[in-house]
């Protein structure tokens, strides 16, 4: 569904990815792993055109997304994102901040755009916290409001750019709570996560970013368990 080839980014001098080959199946769940500056942000934001690639192609379900003339729009509703600060509007209701993306983006009317807002936050376990202001919600409950903002647009892919780094401990089970069964009703995601814990109990499979490459992907068992190579291996053994 996501199909990434030869992508490279720089900014001026400073050269992020260095060529990144990677496809994302339907309802795949994929971790990204790696040292702080590695890239992993710069390569989620560049599959839905928050940055613009130096070089490289990415298709969506066939779409060529870099192609001139393309709706970034229609891309953005296609890929959602979900960020580790939640970016609520503080003075708009929970259902206020999910619907209006949705009218922003989709041009919904309001009646169908709260119909599809309250179902959004129903998914996130939220439906009674509707009416509540972020500021009268936990971050944890904030963050899912962040998601439920991103499923209202009905994406084929949600990336997550470390969903729970800005979360006290006892608020990050939720959150993983979430993704867990949004995985359940076949939901496409690209996840990236110092929670390797979680990586290796949820993802179907686990891919280890340096140096602006990928060094290693593969079935958890296999990064966290059986590294092939040395740099990985130096970097998960920071789980045990
Ligand atoms: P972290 O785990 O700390 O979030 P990361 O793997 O997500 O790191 P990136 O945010 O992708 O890393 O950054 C990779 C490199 O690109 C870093 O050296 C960073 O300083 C640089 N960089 C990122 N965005 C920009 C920008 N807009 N302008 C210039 N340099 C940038
Ligand atoms: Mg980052």
């Amino acid at each position: 569904i996501l199909d990434v080839r030869g992508l490279h980014k720089s900014f001026g001098t400073l050269a992020v990815l260095k060529g990144i080959d990677f496809r994302l199946r339907e309802r795949e769940l994929a971790f990204v792993i790696g040292p702080s500056g590695s890239g992993k942000s710069t390569f989620l934001r560049c599959c839905n055109r928050l940055e613009e690639p130096t070089s490289g192609s990415i298709h969506v379900d066939g779409t060529d997304i870099l192609a001139p003339g393309v709706d970034i729009n229609a891309v953005r509703r296609r890929i959602g994102m979900v960020f580790q600060s939640f970016n609520l509007y503080p003075h708009m209701t929970a259902l206020g901040n999910v619907t209006l993306a949705l009218r922003l983006a989709s041009r919904k009317s309001k009646a169908e755009a709260l119909e599809i807002g309250r179902a959004a936050l129903a998914r996130v376990g939220l439906a009674h916290k509707a009416q509540a202001h972020p500021g009268e919600l936990s971050g944890g409950q904030q963050q899912r409001v962040a998601i439920a903002r991103a499923l209202a647009l009905e994406p084929k892919i949600v990336l997550f750019d470390e969903p729970t780094s800005a979360l006290d401990p006892e608020l990050v089970g939720s959150v993983l709570q979430v993704m867990r069964d949004l995985r359940e009703t076949g939901m496409t995601m690209l996840v990236v996560s110092h929670e390797l814990q979680f990586a290796r109990a949820a993802a179907d499979r686990v891919v280890f970013m340096e140096d602006g490459v990928i060094v290693e992907q593969g079935p958890p068992e296999q990064v966290f368990g059986a590294p092939q190579q040395a740099r990985t291996r130096a970097f998960v053994a920071r789980i045990d």
